[in-house]
C-alpha cells in the first residue's frame, strides 16, 4: 500500500490545496472577483489549471499507456462548482497539456470528454446542495466516473488494470474529492459568516440609532409643547405671542433639522463610498455645531491642513457631529475648542482638543459603550456610533483625557492617494 501513496501523491494533493487557498484569498482580497460571476470563475480557471498542469507535469507513476497524477481533482472540482464555462477551458487545457508532455492518446479524450458532460450536466444540481450532500455526491461521483473511465478504457484498448490504477486512480481521488470539498465548504462558510456579521452589525447600528432619534426629537416637542400651553393664557400680549411662536417654529426647525440629519445616515440603501477633502467636511460640521457653541461661549478654532480619505461623506458628518457636540457639552462654563487636521506618514489625523471637564480612567474604558453616559439627558449613543463610524472606514481613535483639564482626541484615517 505504501509503495503507492507515495511522495508524488502528496505533492498533488499539495499542489491542489495551495491553489485552492490561493482562489479563496484573492477571492477574499480583490473585489474584482466579487462582482461578477464571470470574474469568479476567470479566477477559478486560473487558479485550477496550475495545479491540473503540474499534477500532469509531476504524476504518481508514468506507465506505458497510462499516466497516473490527480489531474481528476482540480478539473472535477472546477466543473462541479463553475459548471461548463469553468469545465470547458479546464478539460482543453488538460488535453493540450497532455498532449504537449506525453503525446496524443485517443482513451484520455474520451475518457475526459466523459467525465466533464457528466459532470457539467450535474453542477447545477450540486451548487444546489447542502454541505454534507455535497461532500457525500462529490464523493461518490468521483468515484463513479473512475469506474466508467476504467470500463471505457477496457472496452476501448483492452486495458491491463494494475494494483496502482486501481489505488491511485480509482481509491485516492474520492477520497482527495472529499478532503478538497470539505477545505472549499468550510472556507466559504468562513466567508459567508463574516459578510452576515458586518451586515448585523449595520442593523444594530441603525436600531440603535432610532433610539436617539426618538430621545433627540422629544426635546423640541417637548418645548413645543409647552409654549403652545403658554398661548392659550388668555390676556397674552401680542408681544409674547409672537415671541412664543417664534420659539416653537424654531424648535421645530430644529427638530426637522436632527430627523434629516439621522434619516439620511440611517437610510437602508447602501452609503455612497466617495473620495472626500477632510477640511472642507470638517468645516461643514464646525458650522454645524457653531450655534451650539455660541449658546455655551465655548470658542471654536480651527488649523485644518487638506487631504482625501474614502467613505461615506453622511457618516463622517454624523461621526464628527458626534464628537464635537461631546466637546462643546464638556465646557458648560466655556472654553476652548481646536479642530486640528494634518497629515502624518501617509495618514490623515484630526485632532478635537476641548478644555472641558474631561473624563476619568473608567469613562475613557466606557467611551463608545452604549448607552453609556454622565449626562442628566444623555443618550450614550453619540460616541458609539462615531467609533462605529471611524471602524467602518478602517480609522482609529485615541483618546487623551484628565479631569477638569480636558480632553483631545485624535482619529486617524489612512489617506486615499489615487
Ligand atoms: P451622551 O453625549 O448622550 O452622554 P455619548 O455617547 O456622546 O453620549 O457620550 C458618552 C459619554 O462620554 C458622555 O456622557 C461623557 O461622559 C463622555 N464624553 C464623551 N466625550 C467627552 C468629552 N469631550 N469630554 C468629556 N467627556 C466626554
Ligand atoms: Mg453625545
Amino acid at each position: 500500500m505504501f509503495t503507492y501513496i507515495n511522495q508524488n501523491v502528496l505533492n498533488n494533493l499539495f499542489y491542489i490545496l495551495v491553489s485552492i487557498f490561493v482562489f479563496y484569498f484573492m477571492y477574499d482580497h480583490v473585489r474584482f472577483f466579487q462582482k461578477h460571476r464571470r470574474h469568479q470563475h476567470l479566477l477559478m480557471i486560473v487558479c485550477l489549471s496550475v495545479p491540473l498542469v503540474l499534477c500532469m507535469k509531476f504524476p504518481i507513476y508514468i506507465a506505458h499507456d497510462c499516466v497516473h497524477d490527480l489531474r481528476q481533482i482540480p478539473f472535477l472540482i472546477g466543473t462541479l462548482y463553475g459548471g461548463w464555462a469553468v469545465g470547458f477551458p479546464l478539460l482543453v487545457i488538460l488535453l493540450l497539456v497532455r498532449f504537449v508532455f506525453y503525446g496524443y492518446n485517443f482513451i484520455t479524450v474520451v475518457v475526459y470528454v466523459a467525465m466533464f458532460m457528466i459532470t457539467a450536466l450535474y453542477s447545477p444540481a450540486f451548487n444546489k446542495l447542502n454541505r454534507k450532500k455535497k461532500l457525500v455526491m462529490s464523493t461518490l461521483l468521483t468515484f463513479f466516473l473512475a469506474i466508467l473511465s476504467t470500463f471505457i478504457a477496457i472496452i476501448i484498448a483492452d486495458f491491463k488494470v494494475t494494483k496502482s490504477y486501481v489505488i491511485d486512480f480509482i481509491l485516492v481521488p474520492p477520497l482527495g474529492i472529499l478532503f478538497v470539498v470539505y477545505i472549499i465548504e468550510t472556507l466559504k462558510d468562513a466567508i459567508i459568516m463574516r459578510s452576515k456579521l458586518i451586515k448585523v452589525e449595520k442593523m444594530e447600528i441603525a436600531s440603535q440609532l432610532a433610539a436617539s432619534i426618538s430621545h433627540e426629537i422629544r426635546n423640541p416637542l417637548t418645548v413645543v409643547k409647552g409654549f403652545m400651553q403658554l398661548l392659550k393664557a388668555p390676556n397674552l400680549s401680542n408681544e409674547s405671542r409672537d415671541k412664543y411662536i417664534d420659539i416653537a417654529l424654531g424648535e421645530l426647525d430644529r427638530a426637522g433639522l436632527i430627523i434629516d440629519d439621522y434619516l439620511t445616515f440611517a437610510k437602508p440603501a447602501p452609503q455612497k463610498i466617495e473620495k472626500f477633502l477632510v477640511d472642507q467636511e470638517l468645516r461643514k460640521v464646525i458650522d454645524m455645531v457653531k450655534p451650539m457653541a455660541n449658546m455655551n461661549s465655548v470658542r471654536i478654532s480651527d488649523d485644518l491642513v487638506t487631504g482625501y480619505i474614502i467613505g461615506s461623506i453622511q457618516h463622517f458628518h454624523q461621526c464628527f457631529l458626534n464628537l464635537l457636540k461631546n466637546s462643546v457639552e464638556a465646557m458648560p462654563n466655556g472654553g476652548e475648542l481646536n479642530i486640528a487636521s494634518f497629515i502624518c506618514q501617509d495618514k490623515v489625523v484630526i485632532k478635537i482638543q476641548d478644555s472641558g471637564i474631561g473624563m476619568t480612567e473608567e469613562q475613557i474604558n466606557r467611551f463608545g459603550e452604549p448607552y453609556f453616559s454622565t449626562k442628566e439627558k444623555g443618550t450614550g449613543l453619540g460616541t458609539m456610533v462615531a467609533l462605529k463610524i471611524i471602524e467602518t472606514m478602517n480609522g482609529t481613535l485615541d483618546i487623551d483625557s484628565a479631569v477638569n483639564k480636558g480632553t483631545t482626541l485624535t482619529i486617524t484615517f489612512s489617506q486615499s492617494n489615487e
